[in-house]
Parts: structure tokens; sequence; C-alpha cells
């Protein structure tokens, strides 16, 4: 997979079943929770004024580029991007393959029982599907939260707490959480909770 940089971020110029390969990728020797993030206008343009979510985006340990203005963005500095690869699109096809290989979910974020609904109608959608928990974001205890999401055993984290507070909280806690993978990916149980 390329990498590239846009707004002296780097991203991973890549197609979406690539991007849910890494998410799902299970090695025996990874030891810390991976980390994903969607680059897209809003956090692009909250990035330019804040340095701490700059250096954030930059640190994770993949970026993926969302939505078509970053692809004109992206056509100005001179990359045809090989994919829009957006959280909307990626649930969907990351549920199913989450079934086949046997992935599990914990959904944080959202007002309270949103994330929850969004579970239960995905759990209708994809038979077999591992959902183990979900809370609202309007948590005050990151010790609390991260427990839980530690006991639950779930292989993938989904965390909707809105740019910056979603890519900051994930830097700031990831050496903490057990999960194999972690995405931040804004108002989406809002989308599938209905
Ligand atoms: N949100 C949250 N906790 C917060 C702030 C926001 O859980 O402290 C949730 C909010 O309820 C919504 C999601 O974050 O479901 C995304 O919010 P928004 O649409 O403002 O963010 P964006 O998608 O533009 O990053």
């Amino acid at each position: 997979q390329a990498e590239s940089h846009m707004f002296g971020i780097p991203f991973a110029n890549t197609k979406m079943h690539d991007a849910i390969d890494w998410v799902c990728q299970n090695e025996q020797s990874q030891t810390k929770c991976r980390v994903g993030y969607f680059l897209n206008v809003n956090s692009i343009n909250l990035a330019a004024n804040n340095i701490e979510l700059h250096s954030t985006l930059c640190g994770s340990d993949k970026n993926f580029v969302d939505g078509s203005g970053m692809r004109i963005a992206a056509q100005h500095s001179g990359i045809d991007l090989a994919d829009n690869i957006n959280g909307t699109d990626m649930l969907p096809l990351l549920c199913e393959q989450a079934v086949q290989t046997k992935q599990s979910f914990f959904l944080l974020g959202a007002k309270e029982g949103v994330a929850q609904k969004a579970g239960e109608s995905l759990q209708k959608q994809y038979v077999g599907l591992d959902i183990r928990g979900a809370h609202h974001g309007y948590f005050n205890s990151d010790d609390d939260i991260i427990e839980q999401i530690n006991q639950s055993g779930a292989t993938i984290l989904l965390v909707a707490l809105g740019s910056p507070r979603q890519e900051l909280w994930l830097a700031k806690n990831k050496h903490r959480l057990n999960c194999q993978c972690a995405l931040a990916v804004g108002g989406l149980f809002d989308f599938f909770s209905g």
C-alpha cells in the first residue's frame, strides 16, 4: 500500500478491501492496539488550527482518506486516490468480514442508547456478528470505560466522539486498550441506529 502525504499528514492510498483487511488483521506478535483515523475535510480543517490534532493525526498507525473534497485536494497535489474510504461505506463490509474472521466489536460514543441501538441493528443484518458492548460518548472517567472495553474482550473498537475528541482520546488511551484495532468513526452510530 502506497503511503502519501496531504497537508503534512501521512495516509494510506488504499482500496477499501485492503483497509478492511488491515482492521481485521490478527497478528500474534501485536502488542498494542492499532489506531486508524479517517481524514476528511472537517478533520483536516480542524487540524490546520489545532497543532495537537495535527500531530495526533500524524501519529496514527493508519489514516484513510474520506470524501470527495479530499479527492479534489489530492488531485491538486498530483495524487490519484485509489478509493474513498469512509466509515459509512466501510461498516457493512467490515461487519461481513468480522463475522468471517471472528472479530468482535465494542461501540463507544454518541448519545445514550444510540451505540446500543446501532449494535442491535447491525446484529440483525449480519448473522453471527459479535458485539461485546456499547457505551455512550458522554462519560467522565476514561479508566471505567477502558476497563469495560478490555473486559468485553472485543477485538475492534469503534470510537464515535466527533472530531477532535475521538482522535485525541484514542491517542491518549491506545496504550491501555487491549483490542487489536480502534477506528475513530465520527457520527457513524447515528446513521446506523435508525
Ligand atoms: N459525541 C460524543 N461525545 C462527545 C461529543 C460528541 O459521543 O463528547 C458524538 C455525537 O453524539 C455524535 C458523534 O459524536 O454521535 C459525532 O458528532 P459530530 O457529528 O459532531 O462529529 P463529526 O462526525 O463531524 O466528527
